[in-house]
């Protein structure tokens, strides 16, 4: 992840990423790595990167682009060992570079170790002071790098990896997801408040997985066994894993927007699939927001649950109205404005056949900046529908992120600039709804204690700094001391 030292201009975009851990002896954990990145490939596609352990040295391979393009059989060959970890990552234009790739290698007098790290870090200055008090010089401009030199760092002074990394986490404020080796370890850790998924697995009887998401325990043939508990230490090293918690008190909050949109509909958290919980939410939505309508069709592939769950409560036959070009990636997580109105157009095409002469429900998860909605409704009325009916299976994303989903400052995000009769204006539709927040705990059936809903509400639950925020909201820090 960005961490917030460099002050840029324009307020920062951050990014999402995947990580991945196999502890497996007599397996072919490079490999096990590679398709466990390769699951996970949504959640970043700038980078990838896999690190080995044999019980003696630790290597590493990194590169920038999509996984199969950074591996192929000469670089998976050289990866020998029985422990993996592996990781992808999205960042913005600026901070697209190899050194900010992971997994991130750091020597200690201990012997070396290899992290992967999906979140965001809220107190990245802080932690840069105290590295740089120890003499040490980040190459990166990452928050994971930080946390990884502290917990190097503190393993000189300890007798385990486990030791150095529960006395590090009280001093990390965020988000953190983190897969970790050293030459004879794997560790898995999340922060206190679990705002990034993360699942462990059994493979063959005996060997432990450790994934984002549970669909990349799937695909290497493991056996879901549970999430990693907010603010567990899980150590893999032969055997049962051996469990540990961070002093800091656990306080569970997901974030909500990995059941909206960001993981994949066959993974799971809290016991849900989140296929099933997006097409309650388009059922809760029909509820919500009925429309007159001939055919009820997904903005595709991530409406597709939630316009399926519509269809189905509101009795409206279900079409394919919109055809993706499989090979363009989202355009949510295309760092340029010029590319995402590109992407558009090369990613869609209207399917004349089931809209001219409709009326259209179009169902999406979530609008940030409003323009690709709005080209879509263009779209579907340029392949002659009558009317649009715009829904939105999520309240109105109103307020940016800083636990490690790319999000734009606050000013660009349609949800805090308009009131919903101005977005259906902007959009061009006919009608427009939103889920609501009560209807959306609704579909997942829990309680609204166990999520992060900062982006519905602007209720951040790991404190924001000051700064920090100012430079998202984009607010004078006197406005800002309002909020
Ligand atoms: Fe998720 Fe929104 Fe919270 Fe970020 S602010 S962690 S996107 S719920």
């Amino acid at each position: 992840m960005r961490h917030a030292i460099k002050k840029a201009p324009l307020p920062e975009l951050r990014e999402a990423c995947g990580v991945f851990g196999v502890y497996a002896p007599g397996e072919d954990v490079g490999r096990l790595a590679f398709f466990g990145i390769f699951a996970l490939q949504h959640r970043g596609q700038e980078s990838a990167g896999i690190a080995v352990a044999d019980g003696e040295r630790v290597a590493c391979h990194r590169g920038m682009g999509l996984v199969t393009q950074v591996f192929g059989e000469t670089e998976l060959r050289a990866l020998r060992g029985h422990i993996a970890i592996s990781h992808n990552r999205y960042s913005t234009t600026g901070s697209s570079l190899l050194c900010n790739a992971q997994p991130i290698v750091v020597n200690s007098a201990k012997g070396m170790l290899a992290m992967g790290h999906n979140g965001n870090l809220v107190n990245a200055d802080e932690l840069d002071a105290i590295v740089r008090r120890q003499g040490l010089i980040p190459e990166s401009s990452t928050d994971s790098e930080l946390i990884a030199h502290l917990i190097a760092a503190e393993w000189e002074k300890c007798d385990t990896i486990e030791e150095a990394i529960l006395r590090v986490m009280p001093r990390l404020r965020g988000a953190y997801s983190v897969t970790l080796l050293t030459n004879d370890k794997l560790v898995a850790f999340r922060d206190p408040w679990g705002v990034r998924p993360l699942s462990v697995g059994m493979l063959n009887g005996g060997h432990y997985v450790v994934a984002s998401e549970t669909c990349a325990l799937n695909v290497v043939g493991a056996q879901f066994v549970r999430e990693v508990e907010p603010g567990e230490v899980l150590v893999f090293d032969g055997g049962e894993p051996r469990s540990h918690f961070c002093s800091v008190e656990p306080k569970p909050s997901v974030c909500v927007f990995e059941f909206v949109y960001f993981a994949r509909p066959d993974s799971q958290i809290y016991g849900r699939t989140l296929h099933m919980a997006r097409r309650r939410m388009g059922q809760q939505l029909a509820a919500e927001h009925p429309a007159s309508a001939d055919v009820v069709i997904p903005v595709p592939d991530t409406g597709w649950p939630a316009a399926i769950g519509f269809a189905e409560a509101s009795r409206i036959p279900f079409g394919e109205g919109l055809i993706k070009n499989r090979y363009i990636h989202r355009t949510f997580i295309q760092p340029e404005q010029r590319m995402r109105e590109l992407g558009v157009r090369m990613k869609l095409t209207p399917l004349r056949e089931t809209l001219s002469g409709k009326r259209v429900v179009v169902v999406e998860d979530t609008i940030v900046r409003g323009t690709t909605s709005q080209q879509i409704v263009r779209l579907i009325r340029d392949a002659g529908a009558v009317e649009v009916h715009v829904r939105i299976s999520a309240p109105p994303y109103a307020y940016p992120c800083f636990y490690g989903i790319d999000t734009p400052d606050r000013r660009e995000l349609l949800g805090a600039r308009m009131n919903v009769e101005e977005m259906r204006q902007f959009l061009g539709a006919d009608t427009l709804g939103f889920l609501s927040l009560a209807g959306l705990l609704k579909a997942v059936n829990l309680p609204k204690e166990k999520f992060c809903l900062a982006c519905f509400t602007g209720h951040y639950r790991i404190p924001v700094p000051r700064e920090m925020k100012a430079d998202k909201f984009l607010l004078e820090e006197a406005a800002l001391s309002k909020r």
